[in-house]
């Protein structure tokens, strides 16, 4: 595929504004009042008005701008969470909501781009809402300040709304110094890539390859890792199961302190 850098240039260029417009439908449809919330499977899977609308908003430019997307899609695929962290989003929680969209080549994920429609929202009136973190693997990742955690310190981050008892197995044996439960995967790898943890943990099946994808990209961007419970990476080519069954394990820095810490039980319970 010799036009592919160019190809991909131009696909992060659009995911870039796409995600940003995705933004605001994001922001104007809590302002209109009416979520209108649907439960997928359970109350803890929920899908809003925003999910809808972005969903239709992202795939519809997506084809518009590149309608030989399906051509290339064996090679090249495109992951889209329209609105990851509805929960939160349902209950207020507005900073812990991103826009996901992740490009996977040859089913590595190769670039991403994370709106955070609400950054900034408790910083009064007159702050500009929102932020695009965007970031090529090999190239770098932007829009915000790389942080880490002070030295020495564990803190975990994981599910807020949809924990159970392995989650809790898997975290208590990684020993932390605190435990943050917040919203989205999407927003723990912003924790991880700003110094609020040093580790994303998920010990149960649930999040998508949609969810990870561009995460993946921004935390690997900067040198972090993220696989599934067993160290496993994560592949995203077309054909692959949309659940991640074995979990989540991200770190920016010191993936080896977690990955050993995670207890045979737990391993032995998730099944790639
Ligand atoms: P969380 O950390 O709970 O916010 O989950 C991160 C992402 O994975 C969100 O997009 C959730 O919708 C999804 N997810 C995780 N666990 C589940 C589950 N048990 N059911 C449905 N979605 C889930
Ligand atoms: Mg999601
Ligand atoms: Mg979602």
């Amino acid at each position: 595929m010799a036009s592919s850098p160019t190809v991909l240039m131009r696909l992060v260029a659009s995911a870039y504004s796409i995600a940003q417009k995705a933004g605001t439908i994001v922001r104007r449809v809590i302002a209109e009042g009416d979520l209108g919330i649907i439960e997928k499977t359970c109350a803890t899977d929920l899908q809003t008005k925003a999910d809808r609308l972005v969903q239709v908003s992202i795939c519809s430019s997506l084809a518009r701008k590149f309608p030989k997307l399906t051509i290339i899609g064996e090679e090249l695929v495109v992951w889209v969470d329209p609105l990851d962290g509805t929960k939160e989003y349902t209950e207020g929680l507005l900073d812990n909501v991103t826009v996901l969209i992740g490009i996977a080549y040859e089913g590595k994920a190769i670039a991403g781009v994370i709106n955070q429609p609400y950054y900034n929202y408790q910083a009064g009136p007159d702050a500009v809402l929102g932020r695009t973190i965007w970031g090529i693997l090999g190239l770098g990742a932007f829009g915000f300040q790389l942080k880490e955690v002070p030295a020495g310190k564990h803190i975990i981050t994981t599910t807020r709304s949809h924990d159970n008892q392995l989650v809790r197995d898997c975290v208590t044996a990684m020993n932390p110094d605190d435990v943050l439960r917040v919203g989205g995967a999407g927003n723990k790898i912003i924790q991880l890539i700003e110094g609020k943890a040093s580790a994303y943990v998920f010990a149960s099946p649930g999040c998508k390859k949609w969810d990870t994808c561009a995460p993946e990209v921004i935390l690997h961007a900067v040198g972090g890792k993220l696989t599934d419970i067993h160290g496993n990476a994560l592949q995203y080519n077309k054909e692959v199961k949309h659940m991640n069954s074995a979990g989540v394990l991200a770190t920016l820095r010191n993936y080896d302190y977690y990955a050993s810490r995670v207890p045979q039980s737990v391993k032995n319970a998730l099944v790639p």
